[in-house]
């Protein structure tokens, strides 16, 4: 599905590519963008659930386009990019933000456990920004907001997701030295417990309803509530606006609470 893209492609509008986008913090974050007056690629491996997220910002007057692609392949990573500047316009934008859960213990956890976790989060990542930043770096002006994790700090059965969400708050000020004389920005959000389907597959694995778990979970929470896709959201919003330009190599975690 694609817009004419015409005011972006002009240079009046960023192009924002947020990744992970079809539903959940990634859907959230790519509306939020859209109602900030961005040009969003939705790109996500489910094309499908990419397109209703696309579709429901052109609905509500934003300018959106749905982007197939497996972000941990070199070569969908590099042709979602070119489509994107391509559609709409020089990417300004990245919101590294597609993850998938494979949890276990140590013990019971395998090579390919760990390989698709690392890969989806870093390996894509890293391929994502190394194609979008060319565009940064030519416009001397771009933003870089990677998805962290509380769970970076440790979590049992997450060691690789643990590995990974800290390997991305790495990333994310390696980011920001090389880039900072560009103009780029680089910063990582780490969020607590949001209420998603990544979440509510933990529910189910670990048998426990997931409304119940939730109401067990903020008891814990100082602001006595698990998070919103839109809590994560504003905080993406606020890294992309023109004076959040001195902040940079940051981790913001965004979890009710100090969790860091
Ligand atoms: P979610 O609901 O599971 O959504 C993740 C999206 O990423 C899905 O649409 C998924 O598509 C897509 N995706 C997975 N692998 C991909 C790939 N290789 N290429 C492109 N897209 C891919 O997850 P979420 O809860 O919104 O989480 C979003 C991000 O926040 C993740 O990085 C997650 O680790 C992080 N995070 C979440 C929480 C939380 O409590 N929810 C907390 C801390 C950090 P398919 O379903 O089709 O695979």
């Amino acid at each position: 599905m694609t817009t004419t893209g015409a005011a972006a492609r002009s240079g009046r509008q960023r192009v924002a590519i947020v990744t992970g986008a079809a539903r959940g913090i990634g859907a959230a974050i790519a509306s939020r963008l859209a109602d900030d007056g961005m040009a969003v690629a939705v790109v996500d491996v489910d094309e499908q659930a990419g397109a209703r997220t696309a579709n429901a910002i052109l609905e509500a007057g934003g300018l959106a386009i749905a982007v197939a692609a497996d972000v941990a392949d070199e070569t969908a990573a590099d042709a979602a990019v070119d489509r994107v500047v391509s559609e709409l316009g020089p990417v300004t934008v990245l919101v590294n933000n597609a993850g998938i859960i494979a949890d276990n213990l140590i013990f019971k956890m395998t090579v390919d456990d760990w390989d698709s976790v690392l890969d989806v989060h870093l390996r894509g990542a890293f391929l994502m920004t190394r194609a979008a930043q060319a565009y940064m770096t030519q416009a001397k002006w771009g933003r870089i907001i990677n998805l962290s994790s509380t769970s970076a700090l440790g979590n049992r059965g997450q060691v690789n997701y643990a590995a990974a969400k800290a390997g991305m708050q790495g990333f994310t000020k390696t980011l920001a030295l090389e880039l900072g004389k560009f103009g780029v920005t680089a910063n990582a959000i780490a969020p607590g417990f949001i209420d998603t389907e990544m979440t509510q597959a933990t529910a189910e694995r670990l048998g426990v309803d997931f409304d119940d778990w939730k109401v067990a979970v903020s008891r814990d929470i100082p602001v006595g509530r698990v998070g919103q896709p839109e809590d994560i959201a504003a905080v993406a919003s606020f890294f992309c606006r023109e004076e959040a330009g001195y902040v940079s190599g940051q981790v913001i975690y965004v979890a009710g609470g100090p969790r860091s």
